[in-house]
């Protein structure tokens, strides 16, 4: 007969904490996300959701993401049995902190490798939806390379030179209003030709020859792929600055 008594009630206390520390995580990580997507919707203008969405979107579901999780683990240990084994809790531990890790690591690559794709389509569409004259109301028009460079400081012409940078210009033909947008390339990747991931940024950048008043000039871009680390390189004609005051008929 076995005479030992189990206090039935011996891990109430735990499971009543385990349970309301994971409801806690749930809301919090729910919260997180709504509270960027809020963030994200009253974001001023179309430029201003582009950047929000490429710099945060993903670290944002990232964290949110190890929060949920961390309240899962703590949800499968909240019905502990009075009657169990020492060696079996242990065991449980082990396979919460395993499947934790697992899913982590599925949702990370999910984040970094097949996520990417539907953040770009949704920045396409940011950057390229025609932007509205704030003195007409009418949909303005976004000007070509050739077009643009009359409305770029010398600066900015430089800098389109030397970085990945790109200048997108709008101008309201009616009243001749300019809106100028600034895209970078190294913040953003692309499709990498090698495995097809949304993962291909530029690492670094060298002028092989300025561009000079009279001349054309050279600029190498190193690429390499955040998946497969395939690496590329590309080169890049420099421009003839524009001189402002001297505008292409
Ligand atoms: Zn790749």
């Amino acid at each position: 007969m076995n005479l030992q008594v189990v206090d039935p009630h011996k891990f109430d206390d735990w499971n009543l904490l385990a349970a309301n520390v994971a409801y806690i995580c749930w809301a919090a990580g729910l919260l997180i996300i709504l509270g960027y997507f809020i963030r994200l919707s009253t974001n001023g203008d179309n430029k201003d959701k582009y950047d929000f969405i490429n710099k945060f979107e993903i670290s944002v579901l990232w964290i949110a993401t190890i929060i949920i999780i961390v309240g899962a683990g703590f949800f499968f240990n909240s019905n502990i049995p009075a009657d169990i084994k020492t060696i079996i809790i242990f065991v449980r531990i082990f396979l919460t902190i395993m499947m934790g890790l697992i899913t982590a690591v599925i949702i990370q690559n999910l984040l970094k490798f097949y996520y990417p794709f539907y953040i770009e389509k949704r920045l396409k569409v940011l950057r390229y939806k025609p932007r509205i004259s704030p003195k007409t109301g009418k949909p303005m028009k976004l000007l070509s390379e050739e077009e643009e460079d009359v409305y770029l400081d010398e600066g900015m012409q430089a800098e389109e030179n030397v970085f990945s940078v790109d200048y997108d210009v709008w101008k309201d033909e009616e009243t001749g209003f300019i809106k100028i947008e600034k895209y970078s390339g190294h913040l953003h990747a692309i499709q990498c030709p090698e495995c097809n991931y949304q993962t291909f940024k530029v690492v670094k950048e060298e002028v092989i020859r300025p561009a000079t008043e009279t001349s054309e000039g050279e600029l190498l871009k190193h690429y390499q792929c955040g998946y497969c680390l395939y690496k590329a390189k590309k080169t890049v004609i420099l421009k003839i600055p524009t001189k402002i005051n001297e505008p292409i008929a």
